[in-house]
């Protein structure tokens, strides 16, 4: 029996990410499965009342809540004091809260401060035996472990694109405001930086995981490179399709070594063993051999497809379920005369 708290931090206009709205329906889905166990919902902001309110149907018993100007921006000593008064006003022992950069940098000390236990990185979280257990992936993602824990609180940080989110009626929710004394400010945000809208390559949304490999900046059998086209071509497929762009080693390492270079790749999109292991329902690599320490990082892509003048590449040993044996540039040109040519 647990009293879980679902603890998540509001956005900028007061209601809760995709990134909760799942952590959410997976906490609603563990409750149901653990038998005499409540839901409590805990929210933490500038604004909550909206977040709240889109929750109300969620059937928590509680709505509790801290909210303040403090709390607008991610800072590691006020997000950490609103959730330790959160979970101690919820007498939490299960607090399953959204991983992310916020989350994931204040929630391991408010474990120490309770006296609890944090796992980071979860991906699936299910009721054994009468009592929660968690998935988490070791070893860049080879290998998967299932563990529950005795020790409470128990905080759990739940990645992206791992449960269906909820989705329920929005109602008027009464929140209940926590009291906390907040420590005195020492970091204070100045304002934000960030590509614009259409330049941003890397889409944690995107339906598409579009990977480029070393090829399109190879010698063509025309005996030359022909990086110019190859940039227009990956730019106008990620623009029509809305695809997030990924990377192979190869060809972000390129650009240290001072060779003709996609300009707006950098190794943020390198996925991989030493790179990011993204989760998108379809993948499709172009130019990229397909070797091991690269397609480690295809672990959570669902449907994946290469391009491969290789016959014998390595996504033809089974790590991709269609390959076309073609000129990627050839299939890509016509890819987006084709898109240009849809019906808007
Ligand atoms: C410890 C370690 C960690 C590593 N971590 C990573 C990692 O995180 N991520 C990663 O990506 N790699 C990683 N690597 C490197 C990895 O092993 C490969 O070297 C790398 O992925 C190869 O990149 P590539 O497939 O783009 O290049 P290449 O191996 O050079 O392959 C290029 C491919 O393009 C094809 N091609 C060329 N022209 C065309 C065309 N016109 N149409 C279609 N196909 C074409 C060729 O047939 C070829 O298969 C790691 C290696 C080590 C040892």
């Amino acid at each position: 029996m647990e009293t879980i708290l679902f603890l998540a931090p509001t956005e900028a206009d007061g209601t809760l990410s995709q990134n909760a709205l799942e952590t959410l329906g997976a906490a609603k889905a563990l409750t149901a499965e653990l038998a005499g166990s409540s839901l409590i919902a805990g929210l933490v902001g500038a604004t909550i009342q909206p977040a709240a309110n889109q929750i109300a149907g969620c059937g928590a018993t509680r709505c509790l809540g801290v909210a303040g100007t403090e709390l607008a921006q991610s800072r590691y000593s006020t997000d950490a004091a609103a959730a330790e008064a959160l979970a101690q006003a919820a007498g939490a022992t299960l607090i399953l809260a959204p991983a992310g950069s916020r989350w994931n940098r204040a929630l391991p000390g408010v474990a120490q401060r309770l006296g609890g236990r944090v796992d980071t990185h979860v991906t699936a979280l299910a009721a054994a035996d009468g009592k929660p257990a968690i998935t988490r992936w070791y070893y860049r993602q080879r290998m998967e472990g299932t563990l529950t824990r005795t020790t409470r609180p128990w905080i759990v940080l739940l990645e992206s694109g791992c449960a269906p989110a909820w989705s329920g009626d929005a109602g008027r929710a009464t929140v209940e405001n926590i009291p906390v004394a907040l420590p005195p400010l020492r970091t204070s945000v100045t304002g934000l930086k960030a590509p614009p809208a259409d330049e941003q390559t890397i889409r944690p949304d995107a339906k598409l995981l579009f990977v480029a490999g070393a090829g399109w900046t190879k010698k063509q059998a025309d005996g030359l490179a022909h990086a110019a086209e190859a940039e227009q071509l990956i730019l106008g497929f990620l623009k029509t399709a809305q695809a997030s762009l990924g990377s192979t080693k190869s060809l972000v390492d390129l650009s240290g070594e001072g060779q003709a270079v996609l300009k707006f790749m950098t190794h943020l999109n390198q996925v991989g063993q030493t790179g990011s292991t993204p989760r998108h329902p379809k993948g499709l690599a172009t130019c990229c051999h397909g070797e091991e320490p690269h397609t480690v990082g295809w672990r959570f892509i669902g449907e994946r497809r290469a391009i491969n003048l290789n016959a014998g590449c390595s996504w033809a040993q089974g790590k991709a379920d269609v390959l076309y044996v073609a000129d990627a540039f050839a299939v890509m040109r016509e890819v987006n005369r084709l898109l240009a040519a849809r019906p808007s």
